[in-house]
């Protein structure tokens, strides 16, 4: 054995990313009993709500499900302040969690995983960390999020403006002062919108280049009171056992009766309940069809494009803030506070950037086939590489060293989104075919399967055996379930994030459209059965 192996640190676990899903998968390894080191790129834990903290950063979910519950103690201590806590606020929650449980101490931070590869003879990870620090670990869970590498517009001169420039999930720590500047946005869905409804107050002008206008939901927020608290917390058993009965983690499911049956007069009824709850009810919450019924996804899109239009001045203008190529739903439907009456100000301007295109960025701002526009400030909402990004940036290698880059290269396939086939012991959170992917609370799911996770490789450790990954086979056939039931989903019919393009021209979504509660019955099963559709050795 050389010096340099004698020195590497062996641990039973390595667990990557300290935000909602790396908390927890730390916790609960280490209350097995196992020897766990986390790492984290950020200087501190939070994960998503650490990098993500644009202006008006906040939750589309209320906080009786943007949170963990697998502790009651922690439940009974943590006193929400808002509905729908903001970027700060969560940041804060996910502090006390890691103090709470005293995580901090096992996760390294401002460190980022460059490499893991397996070793096949022995069985475990070869972990790299971007000083040089190497260790072996058993187990490697990632818990580095779907929506984690952000993504700069195809467009020239990306990297060329001279003033200040923000991608927003890489926003920095210090609040950015937009008082007399010119501002310019790219993006219009759900951060771009909660950025432009805060900011269009405070900026001298904002002009916002759009390129796909979304449905969106008014949302109703509120502080939170003794009384209120008090209420959920009573709620929290009906609550947990309610998210995993849903199609997507939370607390309200769809009707069960067939929309056709509904009366015409109790439609409209429910409707506008619906949209009065400002939460995303109005859209995980109203009927099946809404997902796979043209018509029926019409009346909801009819509805929501009403509603909005009562809000603009300009009815010019309101046109192109509504969607007409696409259905309701068939995207992700941020929730908005005063989006709509920004653009009734006289200093907020929308560039429609189909009917003028956007040619270039300069040093001083951006260039469109109409204009130059010049800017003090420009702002990136334009998303993330989803699903893939964080895993495919860390040179990581299976069993027969081929890297998870080259083999996603074709086609992103996973067994559930928590397993790949050819990198044993490896597991992920929020990855391709999984709900979490895009269609679940991330809470929910996240917790779900940082248990299944744990479970299984606890089931491993009693099995006194080394490593576990699903058959070629039961990858193939959950590929196969995972585009039966995403084919029928209007979704995929509709270009997003959502949905991505598979190597033989097939759209496919990018998450398991099945619902989270059938997911959860699927794993519930394969752990009872004693994982049979998985090489243990
Ligand atoms: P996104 O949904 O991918 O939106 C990116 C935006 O940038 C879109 O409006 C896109 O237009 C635009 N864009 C990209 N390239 C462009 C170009 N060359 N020219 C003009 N426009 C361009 O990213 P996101 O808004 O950051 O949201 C990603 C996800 O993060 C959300 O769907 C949600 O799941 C999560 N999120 C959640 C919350 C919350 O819970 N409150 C808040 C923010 C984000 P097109 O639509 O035409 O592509």
């Amino acid at each position: 054995m050389s010096k340099q192996q004698e020195t590497i640190t062996n641990v039973d676990a390595v667990v990557v990313g300290a935000g909602f899903t790396g908390l927890y998968a730390l916790y609960r390894l280490r209350e097995m009993g196992l020897k766990v080191q986390g790492f984290e790129a950020g200087s501190d834990v939070g994960g998503t709500w650490y990098w993500n903290r644009y202006p008006g950063a906040r939750t589309d979910s209320t906080c009786t499900v943007y949170q963990y519950w697998f502790s009651d103690e922690l439940l009974d201590e943590w006193n929400w302040e808002e509905r729908f806590p903001s970027q700060a606020e969560t940041e804060r929650y996910l502090n006390f969690v890691a103090d709470k449980f005293d995580l901090r101490k096992s996760f390294q931070f401002s460190s980022r995983v460059t490499a893991a590869s397996f070793d096949e003879r022995t069985q475990r990870w070869l972990v790299t960390i971007e000083d040089g620090t190497k260790l072996q670990s058993q187990f490697l869970l990632m818990g580095t999020g779907g929506l984690t590498e952000p993504v700069y517009p195809d467009i020239p001169g990306v990297g060329d403006f001279k003033g200040e420039s923000f991608h927003t999930s890489r926003w920095p720590r210090e609040k950015a002062d937009f008082s007399g500047k010119r501002v310019g946005i790219i993006g219009t869905a759900a951060t771009g919108i909660q950025v432009i409804q805060t900011i269009a107050s405070e900026v001298s002008e904002l002009t916002v280049f759009q390129r796909t206008p979304n449905y969106t939901i008014p949302m109703q927020n509120f502080k939170l009171d003794d009384e209120m608290r008090q209420k959920y917390r009573q709620e929290m058993p009906l609550i947990k056992q309610k998210v995993h009965e849903t199609f997507t983690g939370h607390d309200y499911g769809t009707d069960p009766r067939p929309f056709s049956e509904v009366p015409e007069a109790e439609r409209r009824e429910i409707m506008e309940r619906l949209w009065a709850d400002g939460t995303l009810a109005y859209w995980a919450g109203s009927f099946a069809e809404l997902f796979t019924d043209e018509a029926v996804n019409e009346e909801f899109s009819k509805f929501a494009r009403e509603k909005i239009r009562a809000r603009i001045k300009d009815p010019a203008l309101a046109e192109k803030l509504l969607p007409t190529d696409h259905g309701f739903g068939t995207r992700r439907v941020p929730l908005e506070t005063n989006y709509y009456e920004a653009f009734n100000r006289d200093n907020v301007t929308l560039v429609d950037v189909n009917e003028t295109s956007i040619e270039s960025i300069t040093h001083t701002g951006i260039k469109t086939s109409a204009q130059e526009h010049q800017f003090d400030v420009l702002i990136y909402a334009t998303g993330f590489e989803v699903g893939t990004g964080a895993l495919t940036r860390i040179d990581i290698r299976g069993s027969d060293g081929t890297s998870l880059k080259e083999c996603w290269a074709k086609d992103a396939e996973t067994f559930m989104g928590m397993q790949v086939h050819g990198y044993p012991n490896m597991f992920t959170v929020m990855a391709p075919m999984s709900p979490g992917a895009a269609y679940c609370n991330v809470p929910t799911c996240s917790q779900q399967q940082v248990e299944w996770i744990t479970d299984c490789i606890d089931h491993v450790r009693k099995q006194r055996q080394q490593s576990i990954e699903p058959t070629r086979e039961a990858q193939n056939q959950w590929v196969a379930h995972h585009d039966e039931v995403g084919a029928v989903m209007l979704a995929h019919k509709t270009r997003s994030w959502h949905v991505t393009t598979t190597s033989d021209g097939r759209t496919r979504p990018v998450a398991y459209a099945g619902g989270a509660h059938v997911y959860k019955q699927r794993c519930d099963e394969i752990k009872i059965q004693g994982y049979p559709e998985f090489n243990l050795s």
